[in-house]
């Protein structure tokens, strides 16, 4: 079949960390912490590392962009004595 059978060794050194139980990736022998970890060390170069660090500064800019519309509303409450211009108007609606 197709499928991309990894034989694994019990007594097969890790050639990464030295550990015993150990797959053989034709002929690298990893353990399966390492082998986890190559592997996620593969995917990211395939995305693009730059879109990878731009995705987390978008992130990053997202989660401060949030933390200052936090502020804000903290802001006008204090500002307003408590109730927002929206929240009064809700409670004008209400009533
Ligand atoms: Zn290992």
């Amino acid at each position: 079949m197709g499928t991309r059978e990894v034989p694994y060794g019990p007594h097969i050194e890790c050639d990464n960390c030295g550990k015993r139980g150990a797959h053989d990736f034709m002929g690298d022998h990893l353990c399966d912490s390492c082998a986890t970890y190559t592997e996620l060390d593969s995917i990211i170069p395939k995305v693009g590392l730059s879109a990878f660090n731009e995705l987390a500064e978008s992130h990053e800019a997202h989660v401060r962009q949030i933390k200052k519309l936090q502020e804000e509303v903290h802001f006008y409450k204090q500002l307003e004595g408590k109730e927002t211009y929206i929240e009064r108007r809700l409670h004008e609606q209400n009533s």
